[in-house]
């Protein structure tokens, strides 16, 4: 394949499987974003039943322009996905129960200039309307010197950036209306394991959804005894202001008998691009033979997480803690999570 090299290749390939996949999916534009003289689509694209009976799952990636292995690898995964809908009976039954949300490439900007934040200098993930409780480590938890800076939270009292607002509306019209939904935003870079993290990055306290981030983990567990990954509260690693999936899980109506777990999937050991750094980072290797089999590689070590969660969404009936176990659900929570002896 042949790229153009003013291309967004990400971007280019989203469009493409779009196209392809056009008798299975929807896709629409949820925002336009401009990078000097360049305007890039910010596209959900949905499959399934879009019942608001029915649960669903999304997926959302590219919200830190320089962290482009979580829209590579989702962008891979819709791929595969609508490929196997040319042939693949399960997924057509499964689909007629869940809901699948995407949006790969929330930052597309940032990527096209291959930095964290927006154009506007804007860090989207401290970029909400929310105060850290407690203290936040210098500039990384969030700050508004100045957009120069990196984890820049925008202006005081100002609108939430374009791209933030998107991931508002995708996920008010996608998830929250639903009985039960659980997302997932991929990043990279933090540390060596990949780490499965779940709200609150702006308080030490658990959510209300504790019990049930407990039992969906452990059926995770019992069904892949060896994976790799970390499960933790955000606030176990650094608390910061702002942050996007806090925000959206305070304004979930949490009180209800409605469910909405959001998840970050940090993916520490990024071996592949210690291999080849160079190619990496060039705005047309990703999609180039050479680096494709590294892609899928990655695509391998995380496509079980992502159909497992699919799996929970169409299954929540039959794992989600009862009424009347949620509360031992949440001290064996609170003791792995939290420091909390059970009495
Ligand atoms: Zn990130």
């Amino acid at each position: 394949m042949t790229l153009n090299p003013t291309e967004l290749p990400e971007l280019t390939e989203l469009e493409r499987i779009i196209h392809e996949g056009a008798a299975h999916l929807e896709a629409r534009v949820v925002c336009r974003v401009a990078s000097g003289e360049r305007h890039f689509p910010v596209y959900a694209i949905t499959l399934g039943n879009p019942s608001p009976e029915i649960p669903a799952v999304g997926f959302f990636g590219g919200v830190h322009g320089l962290e482009r292995i979580g829209a590579e690898i989702l962008v891979a995964y819709l791929h595969s996905l609508v490929m196997r809908l040319q042939w693949d009976t399960m997924l057509h039954r499964q689909l007629e129960s869940v809901r699948m949300v995407f949006m790969p490439i929330v930052n597309p900007g940032g990527m096209w200039q291959g930095t964290r934040a927006n154009p506007n200098g804007v860090d989207l993930m401290r970029n909400a309307p929310l105060e850290a409780r407690e203290r936040v480590p210098f500039l990384i938890g969030g700050q508004r010197l100045s957009a120069r800076l990196p984890w820049y939270r925008g202006p005081l009292d100002g609108p939430m950036e374009l791209e933030s607002q998107a991931v508002c509306q995708v996920v008010k019209d996608e998830l929250l209306g639903r009985t039960f939904s659980v997302s997932l935003d991929c990043h990279s870079g933090f540390g060596i394991r990949d780490r499965i993290w779940f709200p609150y990055a702006h308080t030490i306290q658990p959510i209300h959804h504790l019990p049930e981030i407990f039992a969906l983990k452990e059926i995770f567990d019992q069904t892949n005894s060896s994976h790799r990954y970390i499960f933790e509260p955000q606030s176990r690693q650094y608390l910061a202001h702002g942050d996007l999936w806090d925000y959206l899980y305070q304004n979930a109506d949490n009180e209800s008998a409605r469910s909405f777990l959001p998840l970050t999937l940090e993916m520490g050991s990024w071996e592949w691009v210690k291999k080849n750094p160079r190619q990496m980072f060039s705005r047309q290797g990703i999609f180039n033979p050479l680096i494709e089999h590294r892609l899928q590689r990655v695509l391998r070590r995380h496509i079980a997480w992502f159909d497992f969660l699919t799996r929970a969404a169409c299954s929540h009936d039959r794992w989600m803690p009862t009424s009347m176990d949620r509360g031992s659900f949440q001290k064996r929570a609170l003791k792995q999570w939290y420091g909390m002896r059970s009495s």
